[in-house]
């Protein structure tokens, strides 16, 4: 059996007017991520690590934001999309730890939506989807609310 690794981060800006969509789960909040599209970090993350894994470079590269049918685009089809790449090269998840980075709000209820969510796309059970969360500590970008983060590393198998 062959593996690769990969590793993805993402990061986007807080800001006022847009909807939280992490992980596919829409989270009532006073603040939104800022992006061309949902601005889902979590979804990016993943996504990057996937591309990465596969030697596909980064989802800016292949969903760029000049282009205007990303536009608003939901982060899940795209992962979905990148999805495909990587059962294209062969390969299938293995498994995938992602942590978020957020100040507020408190993620724990949502953790379960976004991780079945994930792990629906991703075509492996939940306990292979693990999602953590950190607050910044009041420290930096994160502690200050001025945006989130999400960091992702995957580990792919070669598909039987
Ligand atoms: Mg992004």
């Amino acid at each position: 059996m062959t593996f690769r690794i990969g590793q993805g981060t993402d990061i986007h800006q807080l800001v006022e007017g847009r909807k939280l969509i992490l992980g596919g789960v829409e989270i009532p909040w006073e603040k939104g991520l800022l992006g061309h599209s949902d601005a889902d970090v979590v979804c990016h993350a993943v996504s990057n690590a996937l591309l990465g894994a596969i030697g596909e470079g980064d989802i800016g590269r292949h969903f760029p934001d000049s282009d205007p049918r990303y536009k608003g685009v939901s982060s899940i089809e795209l992962l979905r999309v990148v999805m495909t790449m990587v059962k294209a090269k062969g390969f299938c998840v293995g498994n995938v730890d992602l942590t978020v980075l957020a100040e507020r709000p408190k993620l724990g209820p949502y953790r379960e939506q976004m991780q079945k969510n994930l792990a629906t796309v991703l075509e492996v059970t939940p306990d292979a989807m693990n999602i953590k969360a950190t607050t910044g500590e009041k420290m930096g970008f994160v502690g200050r609310e001025e945006g989130m983060m999400a960091e992702a590393v995957v580990l792919l198998e070669s598909a039987k």
